[in-house]
Protein backbone atom coordinates (compact mmCIF):
# COMPACT_ATOMS: atom_id res chain seq x y z
CA UNK A 1 0.00 0.00 0.00
CA UNK A 2 1.38 3.52 -1.13
CA UNK A 3 1.26 6.56 1.04
CA UNK A 4 -0.71 8.05 -1.62
CA UNK A 5 -3.33 5.22 -1.96
CA UNK A 6 -6.26 7.26 -0.09
CA UNK A 7 -5.79 10.29 -2.91
CA UNK A 8 -8.13 10.63 -6.18
CA UNK A 9 -6.27 8.90 -9.20
CA UNK A 10 -5.39 11.84 -11.07
CA UNK A 11 -4.12 13.60 -8.31
CA UNK A 12 -2.11 10.67 -7.20
CA UNK A 13 -0.55 10.43 -10.87
CA UNK A 14 0.49 14.18 -10.80
CA UNK A 15 2.33 13.34 -7.40
CA UNK A 16 3.80 10.24 -8.90
CA UNK A 17 5.71 12.58 -11.44
CA UNK A 18 7.42 14.85 -8.01
CA UNK A 19 8.67 11.41 -6.55
CA UNK A 20 5.91 10.24 -4.97
CA UNK A 21 4.84 6.02 -4.56
CA UNK A 22 1.50 5.53 -6.55
CA UNK A 23 -0.04 2.24 -6.41
CA UNK A 24 0.86 1.09 -9.99
CA UNK A 25 -1.73 -0.47 -11.83
CA UNK A 26 -1.74 -4.44 -11.31
CA UNK A 27 -0.31 -5.47 -15.12
CA UNK A 28 2.66 -2.08 -14.58
CA UNK A 29 3.54 -3.50 -11.36
CA UNK A 30 7.75 -3.64 -10.49
CA UNK A 31 8.92 -7.48 -9.45
CA UNK A 32 11.21 -8.43 -7.30
CA UNK A 33 13.69 -11.60 -7.40
CA UNK A 34 16.75 -9.86 -5.19
CA UNK A 35 16.29 -6.92 -2.52
CA UNK A 36 17.10 -3.94 -3.70
CA UNK A 37 17.25 -0.45 -1.96
CA UNK A 38 16.68 2.10 -4.37
CA UNK A 39 18.04 4.70 -2.14
CA UNK A 40 21.52 3.02 -2.55
CA UNK A 41 21.51 2.80 -6.28
CA UNK A 42 23.19 6.29 -7.46
CA UNK A 43 23.43 5.48 -11.51
CA UNK A 44 21.09 4.06 -13.83
CA UNK A 45 21.75 3.03 -17.24
CA UNK A 46 19.47 2.00 -20.04
CA UNK A 47 19.49 0.23 -23.29
CA UNK A 48 17.42 1.51 -25.94
CA UNK A 49 15.69 -1.59 -28.45
CA UNK A 50 12.77 -2.45 -26.55
CA UNK A 51 13.37 -0.99 -23.21
CA UNK A 52 13.88 3.37 -23.57
CA UNK A 53 11.58 2.36 -27.24
CA UNK A 54 8.50 0.22 -27.35
CA UNK A 55 8.56 -0.90 -30.45
CA UNK A 56 4.98 -1.97 -32.16
CA UNK A 57 6.07 -5.50 -32.66
CA UNK A 58 2.76 -6.14 -35.44
CA UNK A 59 4.82 -3.62 -37.32
CA UNK A 60 8.37 -4.54 -36.63
CA UNK A 61 7.79 -8.37 -37.20
CA UNK A 62 6.01 -7.84 -40.83
CA UNK A 63 9.01 -5.46 -41.93
CA UNK A 64 11.78 -7.99 -40.28
CA UNK A 65 10.26 -11.07 -42.11
CA UNK A 66 9.32 -9.12 -45.42
CA UNK A 67 13.15 -7.52 -44.99
CA UNK A 68 14.74 -11.15 -44.38
CA UNK A 69 12.64 -12.86 -46.94
CA UNK A 70 13.98 -10.92 -49.84
CA UNK A 71 17.35 -11.84 -48.69
CA UNK A 72 16.80 -15.53 -48.48
CA UNK A 73 15.19 -15.18 -52.02
CA UNK A 74 18.52 -13.66 -53.39
CA UNK A 75 19.95 -16.36 -51.80
CA UNK A 76 17.62 -18.93 -54.02
CA UNK A 77 15.48 -19.64 -51.19
CA UNK A 78 11.60 -20.33 -52.58
CA UNK A 79 9.99 -17.13 -53.87
CA UNK A 80 6.79 -18.87 -52.35
CA UNK A 81 7.74 -17.64 -48.90
CA UNK A 82 7.14 -13.79 -49.73
CA UNK A 83 3.40 -14.91 -49.26
CA UNK A 84 4.00 -16.28 -45.63
CA UNK A 85 1.74 -14.73 -42.98
CA UNK A 86 2.71 -13.90 -40.26
CA UNK A 87 1.21 -15.50 -37.16
CA UNK A 88 2.09 -13.11 -33.73
CA UNK A 89 1.48 -16.19 -31.69
CA UNK A 90 3.91 -18.76 -32.63
CA UNK A 91 7.12 -17.53 -32.20
CA UNK A 92 8.32 -15.81 -28.59
CA UNK A 93 10.68 -14.87 -26.00
CA UNK A 94 12.47 -18.13 -24.67
CA UNK A 95 11.81 -21.07 -27.27
CA UNK A 96 14.80 -22.60 -28.62
CA UNK A 97 15.46 -23.48 -32.31
CA UNK A 98 17.18 -26.91 -32.52
CA UNK A 99 18.94 -26.31 -35.77
CA UNK A 100 19.83 -29.87 -36.50
CA UNK A 101 16.30 -31.17 -36.19
CA UNK A 102 14.22 -28.04 -37.41
CA UNK A 103 12.77 -28.30 -34.32
CA UNK A 104 11.39 -25.43 -32.07
CA UNK A 105 11.13 -26.57 -28.53
CA UNK A 106 10.30 -24.75 -25.25
CA UNK A 107 12.17 -25.88 -22.26
CA UNK A 108 11.41 -25.93 -18.59
CA UNK A 109 14.34 -24.56 -15.97
CA UNK A 110 15.91 -28.49 -16.03
CA UNK A 111 16.07 -28.87 -19.64
CA UNK A 112 13.22 -31.04 -20.23
CA UNK A 113 11.66 -30.35 -23.42
CA UNK A 114 7.56 -30.06 -22.61
CA UNK A 115 6.56 -28.66 -26.38
CA UNK A 116 8.19 -28.84 -29.66
CA UNK A 117 7.26 -28.33 -33.29
CA UNK A 118 8.98 -29.33 -36.42
CA UNK A 119 8.52 -26.52 -38.69
CA UNK A 120 4.98 -25.55 -38.52
CA UNK A 121 3.96 -29.31 -37.31
CA UNK A 122 3.04 -30.02 -33.12
CA UNK A 123 5.10 -32.77 -32.33
CA UNK A 124 3.35 -35.59 -30.65
CA UNK A 125 4.56 -36.41 -27.41
CA UNK A 126 5.73 -39.85 -28.00
CA UNK A 127 7.82 -38.42 -30.73
CA UNK A 128 9.05 -35.71 -28.45
CA UNK A 129 9.97 -37.82 -25.50
CA UNK A 130 12.30 -39.87 -28.30
CA UNK A 131 13.99 -36.98 -29.52
CA UNK A 132 14.41 -35.12 -26.04
CA UNK A 133 15.42 -36.94 -22.38
CA UNK A 134 15.51 -34.31 -20.16
CA UNK A 135 18.57 -32.58 -18.64
CA UNK A 136 21.05 -34.02 -22.59
CA UNK A 137 20.60 -30.87 -24.06
CA UNK A 138 22.88 -28.62 -22.10
CA UNK A 139 26.22 -30.57 -23.81
CA UNK A 140 25.31 -29.69 -26.92
CA UNK A 141 25.34 -25.84 -27.25
CA UNK A 142 26.06 -25.24 -30.47
CA UNK A 143 22.90 -27.35 -31.83
CA UNK A 144 20.81 -25.24 -29.88
CA UNK A 145 19.89 -21.40 -30.45
CA UNK A 146 18.27 -18.91 -27.97
CA UNK A 147 15.50 -16.97 -28.87
CA UNK A 148 16.29 -14.15 -26.39
CA UNK A 149 14.72 -11.18 -27.47
CA UNK A 150 11.81 -9.81 -29.40
CA UNK A 151 13.96 -8.79 -32.42
CA UNK A 152 14.82 -12.44 -32.93
CA UNK A 153 10.83 -13.45 -33.15
CA UNK A 154 10.63 -13.09 -37.11
CA UNK A 155 13.54 -15.81 -37.08
CA UNK A 156 11.80 -18.22 -35.47
CA UNK A 157 8.98 -17.88 -37.85
CA UNK A 158 10.61 -17.60 -41.15
CA UNK A 159 12.73 -20.82 -40.15
CA UNK A 160 9.40 -22.68 -39.42
CA UNK A 161 8.33 -21.50 -42.53
CA UNK A 162 11.90 -22.63 -44.33
CA UNK A 163 11.30 -25.96 -42.76
CA UNK A 164 7.83 -26.54 -44.31
CA UNK A 165 9.34 -25.78 -47.58
CA UNK A 166 12.16 -27.95 -47.29
CA UNK A 167 10.11 -30.93 -46.17
CA UNK A 168 7.38 -30.55 -48.37
CA UNK A 169 8.26 -28.41 -51.32
CA UNK A 170 12.25 -29.09 -51.88
CA UNK A 171 12.17 -28.54 -55.43
CA UNK A 172 11.19 -24.61 -55.12
CA UNK A 173 14.82 -24.18 -53.49
CA UNK A 174 17.10 -22.99 -56.78
CA UNK A 175 19.65 -25.35 -55.91
CA UNK A 176 19.36 -28.37 -53.47
CA UNK A 177 17.52 -27.92 -50.35
CA UNK A 178 19.63 -26.81 -47.34
CA UNK A 179 19.81 -28.72 -44.37
CA UNK A 180 17.97 -27.83 -41.54
CA UNK A 181 21.34 -26.61 -39.65
CA UNK A 182 22.30 -24.42 -42.89
CA UNK A 183 18.66 -23.18 -43.36
CA UNK A 184 18.97 -21.83 -39.87
CA UNK A 185 22.29 -20.30 -40.31
CA UNK A 186 20.77 -18.87 -43.61
CA UNK A 187 17.59 -16.96 -41.89
CA UNK A 188 20.04 -15.76 -39.56
CA UNK A 189 22.38 -14.38 -41.90
CA UNK A 190 19.61 -12.61 -43.56
CA UNK A 191 18.10 -11.13 -40.63
CA UNK A 192 21.42 -10.13 -39.51
CA UNK A 193 22.08 -8.40 -42.55
CA UNK A 194 18.27 -6.91 -42.71
CA UNK A 195 19.74 -5.22 -39.47
CA UNK A 196 22.93 -3.92 -40.55
CA UNK A 197 22.34 -2.82 -43.82
CA UNK A 198 19.63 -0.21 -43.67
CA UNK A 199 16.69 -2.78 -44.47
CA UNK A 200 15.17 -2.37 -41.59
CA UNK A 201 16.32 0.65 -39.77
CA UNK A 202 16.14 2.92 -42.82
CA UNK A 203 11.92 2.17 -42.86
CA UNK A 204 11.74 2.58 -39.14
CA UNK A 205 13.40 5.85 -39.23
CA UNK A 206 11.19 7.11 -42.49
CA UNK A 207 8.10 5.94 -39.98
CA UNK A 208 8.72 6.95 -36.45
CA UNK A 209 4.92 6.56 -35.68
CA UNK A 210 4.56 3.60 -37.18
CA UNK A 211 6.95 1.69 -35.57
CA UNK A 212 7.09 2.56 -32.10
CA UNK A 213 4.48 2.85 -29.62
CA UNK A 214 5.36 6.60 -28.19
CA UNK A 215 4.70 6.73 -24.57
CA UNK A 216 4.62 10.42 -23.15
CA UNK A 217 5.28 9.61 -20.09
CA UNK A 218 8.92 8.35 -20.28
CA UNK A 219 10.80 11.59 -20.09
CA UNK A 220 8.74 12.06 -16.74
CA UNK A 221 9.85 8.92 -15.58
CA UNK A 222 13.62 9.87 -16.53
CA UNK A 223 13.14 13.28 -14.88
CA UNK A 224 12.00 11.90 -11.51
CA UNK A 225 15.11 9.75 -11.39
CA UNK A 226 17.67 13.09 -12.08
CA UNK A 227 15.08 15.13 -9.48
CA UNK A 228 16.01 12.34 -7.21
CA UNK A 229 19.85 12.99 -7.44
CA UNK A 230 20.46 9.63 -9.55
CA UNK A 231 22.45 10.00 -12.62
CA UNK A 232 21.40 8.18 -16.21
CA UNK A 233 23.36 6.88 -18.44
CA UNK A 234 22.67 4.97 -22.06
CA UNK A 235 23.94 2.04 -23.49
CA UNK A 236 23.02 0.46 -26.89
CA UNK A 237 24.07 -1.24 -29.03
CA UNK A 238 22.09 0.68 -32.03
CA UNK A 239 24.26 3.45 -33.71
CA UNK A 240 24.37 7.16 -33.10
CA UNK A 241 22.31 8.08 -36.36
CA UNK A 242 19.88 5.56 -35.07
CA UNK A 243 19.83 6.26 -31.52
CA UNK A 244 19.49 9.85 -32.32
CA UNK A 245 16.36 9.42 -34.55
CA UNK A 246 14.66 7.30 -32.34
CA UNK A 247 15.14 9.01 -29.42
CA UNK A 248 14.31 12.34 -30.59
CA UNK A 249 11.00 11.27 -30.98
CA UNK A 250 10.50 9.21 -27.70
CA UNK A 251 12.21 12.41 -25.77
CA UNK A 252 11.19 15.37 -27.30
CA UNK A 253 12.37 18.81 -25.85
CA UNK A 254 11.02 20.28 -23.25
CA UNK A 255 11.63 23.16 -20.99
CA UNK A 256 14.37 21.64 -19.20
CA UNK A 257 15.25 19.36 -21.77
CA UNK A 258 16.64 21.05 -24.66
CA UNK A 259 17.18 17.14 -26.25
CA UNK A 260 16.73 13.72 -25.55
CA UNK A 261 21.05 13.96 -25.00
CA UNK A 262 19.96 15.89 -21.66
CA UNK A 263 18.68 13.55 -19.70
CA UNK A 264 21.82 11.27 -19.99
CA UNK A 265 25.24 12.10 -18.24
CA UNK A 266 26.52 9.49 -20.41
CA UNK A 267 25.75 8.24 -23.35
CA UNK A 268 27.41 4.85 -25.25
CA UNK A 269 26.57 3.61 -28.52
CA UNK A 270 27.35 0.84 -30.87
CA UNK A 271 28.27 -0.85 -27.62
CA UNK A 272 28.83 -4.84 -28.88
CA UNK A 273 26.94 -5.91 -25.70
CA UNK A 274 27.07 -9.07 -24.93
CA UNK A 275 31.38 -7.80 -25.81
CA UNK A 276 30.91 -4.62 -24.20
CA UNK A 277 30.67 -6.79 -20.35
CA UNK A 278 33.72 -9.11 -21.05
CA UNK A 279 36.47 -7.15 -23.49
CA UNK A 280 38.56 -4.26 -23.46
CA UNK A 281 37.37 -1.82 -26.95
CA UNK A 282 37.90 1.53 -26.20
CA UNK A 283 35.59 4.16 -26.10
CA UNK A 284 35.14 6.45 -29.79
CA UNK A 285 34.03 9.77 -29.29
CA UNK A 286 31.13 11.75 -31.11
CA UNK A 287 29.71 14.81 -32.02
CA UNK A 288 26.21 15.79 -31.81
CA UNK A 289 26.12 15.09 -35.68
CA UNK A 290 27.96 11.76 -35.36
CA UNK A 291 31.49 12.68 -36.72
CA UNK A 292 34.18 10.27 -34.98
CA UNK A 293 36.41 13.38 -33.21
CA UNK A 294 39.84 12.49 -31.48
CA UNK A 295 41.91 8.95 -30.42
CA UNK A 296 40.28 6.54 -28.68
CA UNK A 297 40.46 6.75 -25.18
CA UNK A 298 39.86 4.53 -21.97
CA UNK A 299 37.30 6.06 -20.40
CA UNK A 300 34.07 7.92 -21.23
CA UNK A 301 33.96 11.99 -20.00
CA UNK A 302 30.18 12.89 -18.74
CA UNK A 303 28.17 14.65 -21.18
CA UNK A 304 30.03 13.30 -24.13
CA UNK A 305 28.90 10.81 -26.67
CA UNK A 306 30.91 7.65 -27.52
CA UNK A 307 30.66 4.54 -29.51
CA UNK A 308 32.12 1.37 -28.51
CA UNK A 309 33.53 1.06 -25.07
CA UNK A 310 33.90 -1.42 -22.47
CA UNK A 311 32.13 -1.92 -18.61
CA UNK A 312 35.02 -1.62 -17.12
CA UNK A 313 36.56 2.36 -18.76
CA UNK A 314 32.34 3.46 -18.05
CA UNK A 315 32.81 1.80 -14.41
CA UNK A 316 35.75 3.65 -13.46
CA UNK A 317 33.85 7.20 -15.30
CA UNK A 318 30.76 6.38 -12.93
CA UNK A 319 32.81 6.71 -9.57
CA UNK A 320 30.74 4.71 -7.89
CA UNK A 321 30.69 1.12 -6.19
CA UNK A 322 29.32 -1.67 -9.16
CA UNK A 323 26.77 -2.30 -7.07
CA UNK A 324 24.90 1.41 -6.73
CA UNK A 325 24.27 0.76 -10.15
CA UNK A 326 21.30 -0.05 -11.78
CA UNK A 327 21.14 -1.85 -15.51
CA UNK A 328 18.13 -1.74 -17.43
CA UNK A 329 17.49 -3.65 -20.15
CA UNK A 330 15.66 -6.25 -22.31
CA UNK A 331 17.76 -8.61 -23.98
CA UNK A 332 17.92 -11.59 -21.25
CA UNK A 333 21.34 -12.58 -22.32
CA UNK A 334 23.01 -9.55 -23.48
CA UNK A 335 21.61 -6.95 -20.93
CA UNK A 336 21.27 -8.89 -18.13
CA UNK A 337 22.37 -12.70 -17.41
CA UNK A 338 26.09 -11.20 -19.21
CA UNK A 339 25.79 -7.72 -16.96
CA UNK A 340 25.11 -9.60 -13.95
CA UNK A 341 27.81 -12.15 -14.00
CA UNK A 342 30.66 -9.71 -15.18
CA UNK A 343 29.71 -6.67 -14.11
CA UNK A 344 28.45 -6.67 -10.39
CA UNK A 345 25.72 -4.15 -11.33
CA UNK A 346 22.36 -4.57 -10.55
CA UNK A 347 19.78 -5.71 -13.28
CA UNK A 348 15.92 -4.57 -14.16
CA UNK A 349 14.47 -6.71 -16.99
CA UNK A 350 12.23 -5.03 -19.24
CA UNK A 351 10.13 -8.01 -20.34
CA UNK A 352 6.86 -6.84 -21.89
CA UNK A 353 4.86 -10.10 -22.42
CA UNK A 354 4.70 -9.67 -18.68
CA UNK A 355 1.41 -7.34 -19.21
CA UNK A 356 -0.32 -10.35 -21.07
CA UNK A 357 0.82 -13.04 -18.67
CA UNK A 358 -1.08 -10.88 -15.92
CA UNK A 359 -4.08 -10.11 -17.58
CA UNK A 360 -4.48 -13.47 -18.22
CA UNK A 361 -3.83 -14.28 -14.32
CA UNK A 362 -6.22 -12.04 -13.43
CA UNK A 363 -9.11 -12.76 -16.18
CA UNK A 364 -8.85 -16.41 -15.49
CA UNK A 365 -7.98 -16.64 -11.40
CA UNK A 366 -10.57 -19.21 -10.76
CA UNK A 367 -9.38 -21.34 -13.33
CA UNK A 368 -6.16 -21.03 -11.63
CA UNK A 369 -7.50 -22.06 -8.41
CA UNK A 370 -9.50 -24.52 -9.36
CA UNK A 371 -6.30 -26.13 -11.68
CA UNK A 372 -3.97 -25.66 -8.30
CA UNK A 373 -7.17 -27.65 -5.79
CA UNK A 374 -6.94 -30.74 -9.07
CA UNK A 375 -3.46 -31.05 -8.65
CA UNK A 376 -3.44 -31.46 -4.68
CA UNK A 377 -6.29 -33.78 -4.97
CA UNK A 378 -4.74 -35.54 -8.08
CA UNK A 379 -1.45 -36.38 -5.85
CA UNK A 380 -3.56 -36.95 -2.96
CA UNK A 381 -5.24 -39.71 -5.08
CA UNK A 382 -2.20 -41.04 -7.41
CA UNK A 383 -0.67 -42.08 -4.11
CA UNK A 384 -3.56 -44.06 -2.37
CA UNK A 385 -3.79 -45.88 -5.34
CA UNK A 386 -0.38 -46.35 -5.67
CA UNK A 387 -0.91 -47.86 -1.75
CA UNK A 388 -3.76 -49.50 -2.59
CA UNK A 389 -2.35 -51.32 -5.62
CA UNK A 390 0.72 -52.72 -3.01
CA UNK A 391 -1.89 -53.75 -0.56
CA UNK A 392 -3.32 -55.77 -3.10
CA UNK A 393 -0.26 -57.34 -3.80
CA UNK A 394 0.37 -57.87 -0.69
CA UNK A 395 -2.88 -59.67 0.38
CA UNK A 396 -2.72 -61.33 -3.08
CA UNK A 397 0.42 -63.30 -1.42
CA UNK A 398 -1.02 -64.01 1.98
CA UNK A 399 -3.02 -67.68 2.25
CA UNK A 400 -5.52 -68.87 4.27
CA UNK A 401 -2.91 -70.54 6.29
CA UNK A 402 -1.16 -67.08 7.48
CA UNK A 403 -4.17 -66.24 8.80
CA UNK A 404 -4.99 -69.65 10.72
CA UNK A 405 -1.34 -69.33 11.78
CA UNK A 406 -2.02 -65.55 13.42
CA UNK A 407 -5.42 -67.16 15.36
CA UNK A 408 -7.86 -66.74 12.82
CA UNK A 409 -11.16 -69.53 13.15
CA UNK A 410 -10.06 -71.74 10.21
CA UNK A 411 -13.43 -71.50 8.96
CA UNK A 412 -13.88 -68.07 8.44
CA UNK A 413 -10.48 -67.60 7.48
CA UNK A 414 -10.91 -67.62 3.83
CA UNK A 415 -14.10 -65.44 3.30
CA UNK A 416 -12.03 -63.23 5.73
CA UNK A 417 -9.24 -62.91 3.05
CA UNK A 418 -11.49 -62.82 -0.12
CA UNK A 419 -13.41 -60.07 1.56
CA UNK A 420 -10.45 -58.36 2.04
CA UNK A 421 -9.21 -58.73 -1.20
CA UNK A 422 -12.81 -58.06 -2.61
CA UNK A 423 -12.80 -54.78 -0.63
CA UNK A 424 -9.85 -53.36 -1.88
CA UNK A 425 -10.55 -53.84 -4.98
CA UNK A 426 -13.29 -51.82 -5.30
CA UNK A 427 -11.75 -48.96 -3.66
CA UNK A 428 -8.80 -49.29 -5.89
CA UNK A 429 -11.50 -49.20 -8.61
CA UNK A 430 -13.04 -46.54 -7.41
CA UNK A 431 -10.14 -44.34 -6.84
CA UNK A 432 -8.62 -45.32 -10.49
CA UNK A 433 -12.19 -43.84 -11.88
CA UNK A 434 -11.78 -40.74 -9.93
CA UNK A 435 -8.23 -39.79 -10.28
CA UNK A 436 -8.97 -40.43 -14.51
CA UNK A 437 -12.16 -37.90 -13.95
CA UNK A 438 -9.76 -35.71 -11.82
CA UNK A 439 -6.77 -35.68 -14.36
CA UNK A 440 -9.26 -35.25 -17.61
CA UNK A 441 -10.78 -32.15 -16.00
CA UNK A 442 -7.47 -31.04 -14.63
CA UNK A 443 -6.29 -31.41 -18.30
CA UNK A 444 -9.01 -29.78 -20.10
CA UNK A 445 -8.52 -26.49 -17.71
CA UNK A 446 -4.86 -26.36 -18.16
CA UNK A 447 -5.39 -26.46 -21.73
CA UNK A 448 -7.95 -23.61 -21.37
CA UNK A 449 -5.32 -22.12 -19.50
CA UNK A 450 -2.42 -22.24 -21.71
CA UNK A 451 -4.62 -21.46 -24.68
CA UNK A 452 -5.37 -18.07 -23.53
CA UNK A 453 -1.30 -17.28 -22.48
CA UNK A 454 -0.57 -18.78 -26.29
CA UNK A 455 -2.31 -21.43 -28.10
CA UNK A 456 1.16 -22.95 -29.23
CA UNK A 457 3.23 -22.69 -26.09
CA UNK A 458 1.52 -21.50 -22.93
CA UNK A 459 2.98 -18.80 -20.57
CA UNK A 460 6.10 -17.43 -21.93
CA UNK A 461 7.56 -18.27 -17.78
CA UNK A 462 6.21 -21.37 -16.86
CA UNK A 463 6.36 -24.94 -18.72
CA UNK A 464 3.75 -27.15 -16.56
CA UNK A 465 4.45 -27.26 -13.16
CA UNK A 466 7.27 -25.46 -13.60
CA UNK A 467 9.21 -21.99 -14.24
CA UNK A 468 10.24 -22.16 -18.26
CA UNK A 469 13.85 -21.97 -18.88
CA UNK A 470 13.34 -18.20 -19.52
CA UNK A 471 11.31 -17.82 -16.89
CA UNK A 472 14.13 -19.50 -14.43
CA UNK A 473 16.79 -17.10 -16.06
CA UNK A 474 14.65 -14.03 -15.39
CA UNK A 475 14.54 -15.28 -11.90
CA UNK A 476 17.92 -15.88 -11.31
CA UNK A 477 19.34 -13.05 -13.22
CA UNK A 478 17.18 -10.06 -12.93
CA UNK A 479 17.07 -8.15 -10.19
CA UNK A 480 13.84 -6.61 -10.60
CA UNK A 481 11.48 -7.10 -13.87
CA UNK A 482 8.71 -5.37 -15.22
CA UNK A 483 6.80 -4.57 -18.33
CA UNK A 484 8.25 -1.30 -19.53
CA UNK A 485 10.58 1.43 -18.14
CA UNK A 486 7.70 4.02 -17.48
CA UNK A 487 6.64 1.79 -14.53
CA UNK A 488 9.29 2.81 -12.86
CA UNK A 489 7.36 6.30 -12.32
CA UNK A 490 4.99 4.50 -9.75
CA UNK A 491 7.70 4.07 -7.40
CA UNK A 492 9.38 6.17 -4.91
CA UNK A 493 13.01 6.66 -5.59
CA UNK A 494 13.67 5.27 -2.33
CA UNK A 495 11.86 2.75 -2.19
CA UNK A 496 12.91 -1.01 -0.74
CA UNK A 497 12.22 -4.09 -3.06
CA UNK A 498 11.50 -6.80 -1.15
CA UNK A 499 12.15 -10.00 -2.48
CA UNK A 500 10.17 -12.76 -1.91
CA UNK A 501 10.67 -15.78 0.80
CA UNK A 502 12.29 -18.50 -0.84
CA UNK A 503 12.63 -21.43 1.94
CA UNK A 504 14.25 -24.49 1.36
CA UNK A 505 11.32 -27.73 1.05
CA UNK A 506 12.31 -28.86 4.69
CA UNK A 507 11.60 -24.69 6.10
CA UNK A 508 8.16 -24.90 4.47
CA UNK A 509 6.86 -25.10 8.41
CA UNK A 510 8.89 -21.70 9.78
CA UNK A 511 7.69 -20.10 6.43
CA UNK A 512 4.18 -21.03 7.60
CA UNK A 513 4.78 -19.59 11.39
P1 LIG B 1 19.83 -2.29 -27.86
O1 LIG B 1 18.73 -3.18 -27.48
O2 LIG B 1 19.50 -0.85 -27.67
O3 LIG B 1 21.17 -2.65 -27.28
O4 LIG B 1 20.03 -2.39 -29.43
C1 LIG B 1 19.76 -3.49 -30.17
C2 LIG B 1 20.28 -3.22 -31.56
O5 LIG B 1 20.67 -4.45 -32.10
C3 LIG B 1 19.27 -2.61 -32.49
O6 LIG B 1 19.89 -1.60 -33.23
C4 LIG B 1 18.90 -3.75 -33.42
O7 LIG B 1 18.59 -3.31 -34.71
C5 LIG B 1 20.17 -4.53 -33.42
N1 LIG B 1 19.94 -5.92 -33.74
C6 LIG B 1 19.01 -6.77 -33.27
N2 LIG B 1 19.12 -7.98 -33.83
C7 LIG B 1 20.17 -7.89 -34.67
C8 LIG B 1 20.82 -8.81 -35.54
O8 LIG B 1 20.44 -9.96 -35.68
N3 LIG B 1 21.89 -8.34 -36.22
C9 LIG B 1 22.35 -7.08 -36.10
N4 LIG B 1 21.78 -6.19 -35.31
C10 LIG B 1 20.71 -6.59 -34.60
MG1 LIG C 1 17.36 -3.89 -26.21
Amino acid sequence: MSAASGLPRALADILADTGLEVEAPETRRIFTNRDLAFEQIAVIGFDMDYTLAVYNQAELEALSIESTIAKLIERGYPKSLQRLSADPSFAVRGLMVDKKLGNIIKMDRHGYVGRAFHGRRKLPRSERKNLYRAQRLGRERARFAQVDTLFALPEVTVYAEVIERIDHEPESFRDAPPSYAEAFEAVRASIDEAHRDGSIKDRIKADLDRYFVVDPKLGATLHKFRAAGKRLFLLTNSFYPYTDAVLSRLLPKTERYGCWRDYFDWIIVGSMKPGFFTEQRPFQELTVEGEYVGAPVHEPERGKIYEGGNQSGLQVALGVHADQVLYVGDHIYGDIVRSKKSSGWRTALIVEDLEHDLEVQRARRYVLEEIESLTRLRIKLTDEITAHRYLASVLARRTTGDLVEAGVDPSRANAMLEDARAQIRRRFDWLRKYEAETADTLERRIDEINAAFNPYWGSVFTARHNASQFGAQVELYACLYTSRVTNFRYVSPVKYFHSPAHWLPHWKRIDSL
